[in-house]
């Protein structure tokens, strides 16, 4: 974990661009109770296939508007070069200052592969395109990813997307601590020192949370499990275990180095807030890296 001590920690919440004019109004909501602590940006994800393209970039440019610094995710699978560079260009125009550059999944049957098959390549696109325009956040994966052929072909692909110019990564959540603690010794071990900021998932609902682990591969500890279906539908309970349980991760893993952490707040203000007042992060000065 020597590596990342180095790094000022920053923290930050990504949302999903709302669909609906209620989605939107709720989001202004959440916006503004979440940007009173001050986080060093929000983030706001990409259909793959370019599916919210137009959403996103909406939403994009209404936060960035207000004020607070935002960063688009932004996916190549089932995109062309000229799709992209035209994304690019209008952030760039719109003084955004950092993207987040993954694959993306194309739901099955759906389209084609696209011009740039993996993250990396979509890095060097942006690179080759952009200069220094931007700085680059990619994906990590402390569990692995769930196509990866072997854990060592995964943290190649990892150190590709670094060599082809990723400033720092934001990791798929986990609940397991040791897999990130692992994960940033191999790194160190292959010389890559970029920060890995630690990707928190908040507990709010347990089939969803069960559907979504299966599919992005992040595993839920047996003990976790269990204890979640002991509450059945009682949706107070299982929050409530999520703030102490997700509190308690994340104090961990800022204790022993973390770079700062990113919240998936699925465009709730709640359990995000609450796990960070818990963890006394308070209203914090901006920073940057
Ligand atoms: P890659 O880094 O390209 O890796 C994908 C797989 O291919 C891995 O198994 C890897 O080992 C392998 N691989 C990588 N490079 C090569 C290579 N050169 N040759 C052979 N194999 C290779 N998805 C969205 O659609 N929209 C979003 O907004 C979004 N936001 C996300 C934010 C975060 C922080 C995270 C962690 C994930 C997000 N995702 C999003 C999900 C992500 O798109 C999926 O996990 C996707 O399956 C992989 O994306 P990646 O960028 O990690 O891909």
């Amino acid at each position: 974990m020597q590596s990342q001590k180095q790094f000022k920690r920053r923290f930050s919440f990504e949302f999903f661009p709302p669909k609906t004019d209620q989605g939107k109004e709720k989001l202004q909501v959440v916006r503004d109770q979440l940007s009173e602590v001050n986080p060093d940006f929000f983030s706001v994800t990409f259909g793959a296939g370019g599916s919210t393209r137009d959403r996103t970039v909406d939403t994009v440019l209404s936060l960035h508007r207000q004020g607070i610094s935002t960063a688009p995710h932004l996916s190549c699978v089932g995109s062309t070069r000229e799709s992209i560079a035209e994304l690019l260009d209008l952030y760039k125009e719109h003084e955004i200052e950092r993207i987040v550059a993954l694959r993306g999944d194309m739901p099955s049957g759906m389209g084609a592969a696209g011009e740039l098959r993996y993250a990396n390549e979509l890095v060097s696109f942006i690179r080759e395109h952009s200069g220094d325009a931007f700085n680059i956040e990619v994906a990590a994966y402390p569990e692995f990813h769930p196509q990866a052929r072997s854990a060592e072909e995964d943290l190649k692909n990892f150190a590709r997307k670094v060599e082809a110019g990723a400033n720092s990564a934001i990791t798929q959540y986990f609940f397991n601590v040791d897999s990130y603690f692992y994960f940033i010794d191999r790194l160190e071990k292959m010389g890559i020192t970029i920060p890995v900021v630690p990707g928190i998932m908040p507990i709010v609902n347990f089939s969803s949370l069960t559907r979504f682990s299966e599919m992005c591969g992040a595993e839920i500890p047996r003990w976790i499990r269990k204890q979640l279906e002991a509450y059945g539908d009682d949706s107070v309970s299982i929050r409530k275990f999520g703030e102490e349980l997700l509190t308690e991760m994340c104090g961990k893993l800022l204790d022993a180095g973390a770079p700062g952490l990113h919240f998936y707040t699925l465009n709730q203000t709640e359990p995000s807030i609450s796990i960070w007042k818990n963890l006394g992060l308070g209203q914090r000065d901006k920073i940057a890296f």
